[in-house]
């Protein structure tokens, strides 16, 4: 076989699992979030492919492979081709030579939904709930961590259809089980939480988190353990308002306070009392500017995630569908709408839409959001569009205009209280999110019209949920989990070998055979094994067989005497000898065990 091992950590790797599977040989690099699975990693992807196969067809889902190469027109039906393909969008897209606009598939929603609508007529033919495992493509804005977040990746996914919204539940609940078990099979410590649902859209949705430090989301849930999510979802209680020390409003000299907490210090007062004044530009698909003007409480922070579907929902307003992109205007951005320099640090809920050039491109107003938590502020301190001035005693009626749309768009953090349960605070955690299961409602069907008779004989839009896990996130992310300092620790049950038998020094006749009659004897009693038989030192083979991860080892040395050999185990270094003619069984169990 193939096994080329590296002593160096290479250089481009972050996190632990990248660099250990580059140095065992379990992948190798070609470019930016493209890799080679070697034949070590392949079997493990396999692994890892098989536990989920039994795991959906549990759940009666049929397996099918369906095109990576989409045609364009499926994706302009559903309203996504331009928010996908554009700005931040994440799928290649090309032209073939008869001019034909394709996207390579980043997610089959479309095809899917096109599978349906031409196949399916009548309530009879329902639920149904189709998946596949396949190469997606995605134009990542940025790829890093080896497998964690490739360009080409191994993911499953499955999408159910059903005649209402109680069927897709059962199907949802259903998915919700075959996740956990997938996850438990693996050996996986993991969490699911409530999420949110993207640009895939759709009602609700839960991601299953692999909980690992170098994972890219954050999570808060309770120690009752009834409530954890992402923080792009998560609510909470934000602390009280402190009273306000202002009765009456009133302009103060604040210089140098562009930050919540200087103003805090200087007049005197909780931030909790401050109305801080953020602004946003965001730019919707039809080329439309529009300057979002946030009032929120000084000691919270806006939440862009749910700052991004408030700015969805809202799109129509501006004869837009999507939003292309979400940012705070710098310097440079500014002076391509602003009349004059901003109050920076300084603005109040009133500044004034002057500000704004006219432009065919830029929305002539502040678009002005409040969000939930400085509603009901009394006495409170905020900006005057003046630069080094405050003003305090402030109230909404009085002093300034309180913003016709309300949004709830803070962001939950650690420390604050559950909302579920007051008594209970989030606790942050960090998690790798290997799967993610969406309860898509009638989205796709309508845009797409996939209908299907219900049995009064009326037409009706199909109700749809998806669900995708990631092959080969989820294969990285086990040894994220578990790892030490000589290299992986895979879970039994996804291991690329069980066992590694290793001759420790094949010059010697006798353990050679003994290696060569135990490597065998695993074969046929269907353990999977390796055999170390190169003329290597064995302290290099030891080394390797560590680095590489396998399970179980058993070397053919000195113990040989006496009709032994010695077995270690690869999670906890435990060395025992093991009489020869009971090896084979003895590990045999562990492994039944173990996975
Ligand atoms: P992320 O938020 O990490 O970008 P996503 O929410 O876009 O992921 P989904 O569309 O929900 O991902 O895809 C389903 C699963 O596919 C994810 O839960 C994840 O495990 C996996 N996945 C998504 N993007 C990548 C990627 N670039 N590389 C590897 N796996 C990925
Ligand atoms: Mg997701």
């Amino acid at each position: 076989m193939l096994f080329v091992t590296l002593r160096e950590t290479p250089a481009e790797a972050e996190i632990p699992s990248h660099q250990l599977l580059l140095r065992a040989g379990y992948i190798r690099r070609f470019g930016s979030g493209l890799y080679a699975y070697m034949p070590l990693m392949w079997s493990v992807l396999q692994k890892v492919s098989g536990i989920v196969l039994e795991e959906m067809d549990a759940t009666g889902a049929q397996e099918c492979l369906l095109p990576q190469l989409q045609p364009s027109q499926l994706w302009q039906e559903s309203g996504r081709w331009n928010t996908y393909t554009k700005a931040e969008g994440i799928m290649f897209s090309l032209t073939d030579r008869g001019d034909r606009e394709l996207g390579l598939g980043p997610t089959h929603e479309e095809i899917i939904t096109t599978i349906a609508r031409e196949t399916i007529r009548s309530y009879r033919q329902l639920p149904l709930n189709l998946y596949q495992i396949q190469t997606k493509f995605r134009d990542e804005i940025r790829p890093r961590f080896g497998l964690m977040r490739g360009r080409e990746f191994i993911m499953k996914d499955a999408y159910s259809f059903h005649t209402d919204e109680a069927s897709l539940k059962e199907t949802y609940a259903a998915m919700d089980r075959a996740y956990r078990n997938i996850m438990t099979r693996c050996g996986l410590e993991f969490r699911p939480v409530d999420a949110d649902s993207g640009a895939i859209g759709g009602s609700g949705s839960q991601e299953f988190m692999i909980l690992a430090e170098a994972g890219e989301d954050e999570i808060l849930y309770t120690e009752d353990g009834n409530y954890a999510a992402n923080t792009e979802k998560a609510v909470s209680l934000p602390a009280d308002v402190e009273e306000s020390p202002f009765s009456s409003y009133e302009k103060l000299a604040t210089p140098n306070t562009e930050t919540i907490a200087k103003v805090a210090e200087i007049v005197k007062c909780s931030p909790t009392v401050i109305v801080k004044n953020v602004l946003y530009e965001v730019i919707y698909d039809n080329g439309m500017t529009v300057l979002v003007l946030i009032n929120i409480r000084g000691d919270r922070d806006v939440n862009e995630t749910k700052l991004t579907n408030e700015l969805t929902k809202l799109a129509p307003q501006y004869k837009a569908k999507t939003i292309i992109s979400l940012t705070v205007p710098d310097a440079t951005a500014q002076k391509k709408w602003a009349t004059k320099s901003l109050p920076l640090g300084y603005i109040a809920p009133d500044l004034d839409d002057d500000y704004i050039s006219a432009s065919k491109n830029v929305a002539k107003k502040f678009l002005r959001l409040v969000d939930r938590t400085v509603v009901d502020a009394k006495n409170f301190v905020t900006g005057s569009n003046e630069v080094g001035y405050h003003v305090v005693g402030a109230n909404w009626g009085e002093n300034f205009t309180l913003p016709e749309i309300l949004v709830d768009i803070q962001e939950a953090k650690a420390g604050d209280r559950a909302i579920h349960d007051p008594s209970q605070t989030l606790i942050s955690a960090r998690g790798i999110e290997a799967g993610h299961i969406f309860q898509l409602g009638t989205k796709y069907s309508k845009a797409m019209e996939a209908s299907f008779t219900n049995e009064q004989g009326k037409t009706e839009p199909l109700w749809m949920g998806c669900y995708g896990i990631g092959v080969s996130r989820l294969a990285q992310a086990a040894v994220e989990q578990s790892y030490d300092k000589d290299g992986i620790i895979w879970p039994v049950a996804i291991a690329p070998y069980h066992v590694i038998v290793i001759v420790p020094n094949i010059s010697d006749a006798e353990k050679m055979a003994a290696g060569e009659k135990l490597y065998e004897e695993f074969k046929q009693a269907g353990v999977e094994v390796l055999l170390d038989d190169r003329k290597e030192r064995a302290g290099a083979k030891f080394k390797d067989s560590e680095l590489v991860g396998i399970p179980y080892r058993v070397v053919t040395g000195r113990s040989l005497s006496e009709g032994k050999v010695e077995v270690v185990k690869r999670a906890t270094k435990e060395s025992q000898d093991i009489p020869i003619e009971s090896v084979v069984e003895t590990i045999k169990g562990w492994i039944e065990t173990e996975s």
